[in-house]
This record gives C-alpha cells, sequence and structure tokens, in this order.
C-alpha cells in the first residue's frame, strides 16, 4: 500500500500558485521516455503502485532511434506487446562501424526490426497505463533527496508544484538527467570529440549511399518512400561542434557539399540534429532509494541501434527486481543485482561502440584496421561473436552456481510439449508472472510451498536439441534468464531465496 502524505503539512506555495498538489507513491519514475515508460509497465505489472512524471506535455514526435534488437524483440513478445508494434520491416544485415555484419544468431527474432522511436513509445505508454501507471505528463522534477526510507521530490506541473513521496525513485530523465545533476552523482567518461551531422531534407534529388566512405569524409542517404532524404555526414578531422541548440541546416549542407560535392542547401529541412562520440557511464546505477537506467546512466553514441536497446533491457532488468522489493518479498540486496548485472553489459556496449566509433569516425589513416575488422568479420566464429554482442543475445549473468551453458544466459526458445501436445513456447511461458520452474527432463523437481506464490512450475519435453547442456531442470527469472539448472533440488532454495526472496512461512 502506498503511503498517504494527505496528511502532511503543505510548505510554502509557488509565486501565484495555489497550494501544491501532494502525491504519495511507492515508485516515483522521471522521464515518460521508452525506458522510464518500460520500467513503469514492468513495475506496475508487478504489482507497485507508480507514478510517472514527464516534463514534455505532449509524446515526442522527433525521429530518434529506428532500431529494435533480437533481444528487445524477444521482450517484446515476453510481454505480448508484439501484435501491438506490427509487423516492423526486418533487415537481416546491421553493421559494425559501417562494415556490412550478418546479425544472424539462433532467436525467434534475429536480425534488425525497423520501428520508429515514437512507436515503440507509444505502445509502452498504452501498455503503461492499461496497468493503471500515473503518468503527469506536464511535470518537470526539479527537487529529489531522500529523506529517511522516502525518496521526497518536486515537480513543476502547468499550474501547480506537485510534491511527491515515494519509496524509490528510477531516473530515467535521460541522457542531461536532471536526477543526475539533483544528486550530484558524477558521470564519468568524456565529451564529443567527433560528430555526425543528421538531417531529414525534402526536395533534393541525390543516390543513396550506405556508410560511404570518401576522401573527404563519410556520407549516408536514404530517400524513404515519402521522398524524405536522411543524410548524415563527417568531416574527417572536424571536431564537435561545442552545441546548445541543433546545428543549422546550412552546416549539414556546407559539410555535405564540401565531403560529396552535392548541393543540398535548395532542400528543405525537416529535422537536424547531430551526434557525437561522447561516452560516459554511472560508477554506479543504484544510490540508495535512487536508481538510474537508459541514457541517464550510460550515455553513448546511438550506433547502431545499440543505445535505445541497451536502456529498454535496463528496464527490463529492474522491473521485477524492484517490484518484489517495494512488495517486501525480497530484500534490498537484491537491487544491487541491478548494478551488478546492467553496469557490465553497459560498459561491453559502450566499449563496442567506442571501437565502432573509431572505425566510422576515424580518417583514412583508420583504413588498414577497417581491412583487417573486415577480414575477421568473414570468419563465422568472429561474426557470431560480434551479432551476439550488438543484438544482446549473449548477455549472460554472473549468476552463482554449478557451470552450466545455461546459467546466467537467457531461455533460448523452444516450444514445450507433454503427452504428446503442444503447450506453450517458452516466451508464452514467461508471460506468467513471476519466476518460471521448467522441468525439461521429468526430474521431478518442484517448486517449494514457500516460493509457490512467486514461480510456476511446467514440466515438459522441448524441442530435441534446443536447450544446450541437457539441463534436468530449469529455474528462470521473469527476464528470461536462467537462475539455476540442476537434476535434484540441490541449491534450488538457495537460488528461490536469492532470486526471489525467503520463502512464505506456512499458513497455520
Ligand atoms: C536526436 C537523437 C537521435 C537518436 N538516434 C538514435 C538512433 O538512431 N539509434 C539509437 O539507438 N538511439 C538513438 N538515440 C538515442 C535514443 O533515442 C535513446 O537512447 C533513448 O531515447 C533513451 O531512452 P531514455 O528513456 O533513457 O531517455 P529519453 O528518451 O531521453 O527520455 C527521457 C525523458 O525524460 C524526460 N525528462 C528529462 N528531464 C526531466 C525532468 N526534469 N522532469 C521530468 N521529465 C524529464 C524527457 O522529456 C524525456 O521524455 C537518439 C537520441 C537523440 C536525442
Amino acid at each position: 500500500m502506498a503511503p498517504d502524505l494527505a496528511t502532511g503539512g503543505a510548505g510554502p506555495a509557488p509565486d501565484g500558485a495555489g497550494r501544491p498538489d501532494r502525491l504519495a507513491t511507492e515508485v516515483l519514475v522521471v522521464g515518460a521516455g521508452p525506458v522510464g515508460l518500460m520500467l513503469a509497465a514492468e513495475l506496475a505489472r508487478g504489482g507497485v503502485d507508480v507514478v510517472v512524471v514527464e516534463k514534455r506535455k505532449a509524446p515526442s514526435t522527433e525521429s530518434r532511434a529506428s532500431t529494435l534488437h533480437a533481444r528487445t524483440m524477444e521482450i517484446l513478445d515476453a510481454r505480448e506487446l508484439l501484435p501491438d508494434i506490427g509487423t516492423p520491416p526486418h533487415e537481416p544485415r546491421g553493421h559494425f562501424g559501417g562494415l556490412p555484419l550478418d546479425l544472424t544468431w539462433p532467436s525467434t527474432h534475429p536480425g534488425q526490426w525497423k520501428v520508429p522511436q515514437t512507436r515503440t513509445e507509444a505502445v509502452l505508454e498504452e501498455r503503461a497505463i492499461s496497468h493503471g501507471v500515473d503518468i503527469r505528463c506536464g511535470h518537470e522534477l526539479v527537487a529529489a533527496g531522500e529523506v529517511g526510507e522516502y525518496v521526497e521530490a518536486e515537480a513543476l506541473g502547468p499550474d501547480k508544484v506537485l510534491r511527491l513521496r515515494a519509496r524509490y525513485l528510477v531516473a530515467c530523465d535521460g541522457e542531461d538527467s536532471t536526477v543526475r545533476r539533483l544528486t550530484g552523482v558524477d558521470f564519468p567518461g568524456h565529451d564529443a570529440g567527433r560528430e555526425l551531422l543528421r538531417a531529414d531534407v525534402e526536395g533534393i534529388d541525390i543516390p543513396d549511399r550506405r556508410f560511404q566512405r570518401l576522401e573527404r569524409g563519410l556520407a549516408i542517404a536514404w530517400r524513404n518512400d515519402q521522398g524524405v532524404t536522411r543524410v548524415m555526414v563527417h568531416e574527417f578531422g572536424r571536431a564537435a561542434g561545442p552545441r546548445t541548440t541543433n546545428a543549422p541546416f546550412e552546416e549539414v549542407a556546407t559539410v555535405w557539399k564540401r565531403v560529396t560535392e552535392e548541393d543540398i542547401s535548395g532542400g528543405t529541412p525537416l529535422w537536424v540534429n547531430s551526434f557525437g562520440d561522447a561516452s560516459r557511464q554511472l560508477a554506479s546505477y543504484r544510490h540508495g532509494r535512487v536508481l538510474f537506467a537508459g541514457d541517464a546512466a550510460h550515455r553513448q553514441m546511438p550506433i547502431g541501434g545499440q543505445a535505445l536497446n541497451l536502456g529498454l533491457q535496463d528496464a527490463f532488468n529492474l522491473g521485477w527486481k524492484l517490484a518484489l522489493t517495494v512488495r517486501g518479498q525480497a530484500p534490498e540486496s537484491l537491487l544491487d543485482t541491478y548494478h551488478a548485472e546492467r553496469h557490465t553489459v553497459g560498459r561491453r556496449v559502450l566499449a563496442n561502440i567506442e571501437a565502432q566509433a573509431l572505425l566510422l569516425l576515424g580518417g583514412l589513416e583508420v583504413e588498414p584496421l577497417r581491412a583487417l575488422v573486415a577480414e575477421l568479420t568473414g570468419l563465422e566464429e568472429a561474426r557470431a561473436h560480434l551479432a551476439g554482442m550488438i543484438s544482446a543475445l549473449d548477455v549472460r549473468y554472473p549468476v552463482p552456481g554449478p557451470a552450466h551453458p545455461l546459467l546466467g544466459a537467457r531461455l533460448p526458445h523452444t516450444v514445450v510439449r507433454s503427452g504428446g501436445r503442444e503447450l506453450a513456447s517458452t516466451a508464452e511461458l514467461l508471460r506468467a508472472r513471476g519466476g518460471l520452474l521448467l522441468d525439461v527432463d521429468r526430474t521431478g523437481v518442484r517448486v517449494p510451498a514457500g516460493w509457490a506464490d512467486r514461480v510456476t512450475a511446467v514440466a515438459g519435453d522441448p524441442e530435441p536439441g534446443s536447450l544446450p547442456g541437457e539441463p534436468g531442470a530449469v529455474l528462470v527469472r521473469p527476464d528470461g534468464h536462467v537462475a539455476w539448472v540442476g537434476r535434484d533440488e540441490d541449491g534450488l532454495a538457495e537460488a528461490l531465496d536469492r532470486w526471489f526472496g525467503p520463502a512464505r512461512p506456512p499458513t497455520p
């Protein structure tokens, strides 16, 4: 139950505005970008009371990320969100630093899926609202701090201050995070040294270019069905400008001309922006009752669509853990595994993005390195290694337990059968709330009664060869990662306790 602030004394009202409104909730999410919406939906699904404050008055119409990778598609499938996403264009090929890369990996959704970020956000928002999340648009967080067992915060609404009290606050407020600033949390890393200028332009007729490296720079262009051409350009050796506003279109046209010799200055810019190779990551994703996810926790060049996917997967990792903690079922220490798991993944993604930025924006001096990487990606093992990394299908958390190829990895897709009939796919089984104990080898392992409220048991036969290492039974966390593998109950209670909290005492 959410704490009740209604009887608390109101502080001084802002100039001209009435008494501030007060709201108490269990979790306050700051920012209704994709990460905040995904997290809010997961928390509410887990039975938690959630308020989201968002400074924008209406959904963003900005053309930002457009790629969902395989792991994100699997996550959306596990929450039955794919029908709402529709049937997006599919591209099995991606790139690594502009070098073509086949992203094929064992998955139900290998490769890249072209979904505008506005669509992803709309779908997640609808889901969050359907789970009862209270989204307050037009409310900008301006103050936040931990007070005793709560976080107290203030958001400036359209005509009033909203005072909030929550058990936890999660900052999903993007790369310029207000929460980071308010809490004084350091954001180590480096600023952008190089940048790509980008514009959506109407009324120009230029050839498409896919990561074309010319003598003076890198040029990318493609024209969509509506006749709008997206151009992206980097001039070798040109430093990133210190920007407080978007680059003017004239600058994009001038650089485009210098690099390609094409004149696009007569076109009509619909949207212009730039993005640099800045790279920063919080040292800790958790500061007491304040947690960080998405761009608020890590800043990276949005190469190959990894920025958005990384953030959505942060939210998917945190949601169930925070829900169990807030409901008092799991101890606070479960939240520390969010930092331990996602910081490590984030560091690895940021490193691959930095490597790609060098390959992509480096001048002619990186050509020998590009040639070597191109040669390596021709080797199946190297290709699969990079594809697993970019799609995030290879993420394996450091789960304690005897070594097994599935431990810590995501449960691969399979269809489970029982008595000759199809029971469900693993994606369908993961739609049940809580964890899953899948007995695939008739071991007879059962969920002890004290955890039956948090874990569902299913026995059945997977497709032959679909689960590596011939597991007997597997315990799967709500985010699809394997928490325990065994043939008898050895270690099962410890794993259940670690990931789902202590057993519920038997009712007298
Ligand atoms: C111009 C641009 C182009 C991009 N292109 C790509 C791309 O091609 N591929 C890719 O993978 N990624 C791309 N990205 C990155 C991708 O969009 C982000 O990784 C993704 O949006 C991160 O989601 P988020 O929810 O963490 O943050 P955001 O999407 O930034 O959402 C943060 C939300 O918090 C709100 N907010 C901020 N401060 C406050 C406050 N004080 N109070 C209340 N609300 C607040 C903001 O209004 C916003 O809605 C791009 C980003 C930008 C800016």
